[in-house]
């Protein structure tokens, strides 16, 4: 077993939440795909070993799951949720033309000083800075 499901069964247990096979199924699917994948995405993966899961099972889970914040969920451009197995601080940059999401892991925002409107009397757990632009195969196919 690797020790990224040893991980998610430890951190279920520890917030109470049951290892179900589903809720398995779909932590595999988004370890396999690092591409930020959408609930769609992640059901047509499911469903071929799991035939019988629903779409509704898919969306549930996923919102459990980062409700609890044992994945994390990504909304570029206000478009369909995505979903990202990666909860610690990175950041993103989403091309507006396909909407691929790329990690962004980068220690000079990791120091990121917070702005002093924000500073009194709000505590900061976390920022994702987005960047937006053209990926390098939309431009591609402009040329
Ligand atoms: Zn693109
Ligand atoms: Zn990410």
């Amino acid at each position: 077993m690797s020790q990224y499901i040893e991980l998610f069964i430890s951190d279920c247990k520890g917030k109470g939440l049951s290892v179900t096979y589903q809720r398995l199924a779909v932590f595999k699917c988004l370890m396999n795909c690092k591409n930020h994948p959408t609930a769609e995405e992640i059901f047509s993966h499911v469903k071929i070993d799991h035939p019988t899961i629903s779409l509704a099972t898919i969306y549930k889970n996923l919102e459990v799951l980062a409700q609890n914040n044992i994945i994390s969920k990504v909304t570029p451009l206000h478009d369909l949720a995505r979903f990202d197995i990666d909860t610690g601080l990175h950041h993103h940059a989403v091309c507006i033309k396909c909407r691929n999401i790329i990690d962004i892991p980068n220690d000079d925002f990791d120091s990121l000083s917070i702005p002093t409107q924000i500073s009194s009397g709000f505590e900061v757990k976390n920022y994702k800075i987005q960047f937006e632009g053209i990926c390098n195969s939309c431009s591609k196919l402009n040329h």
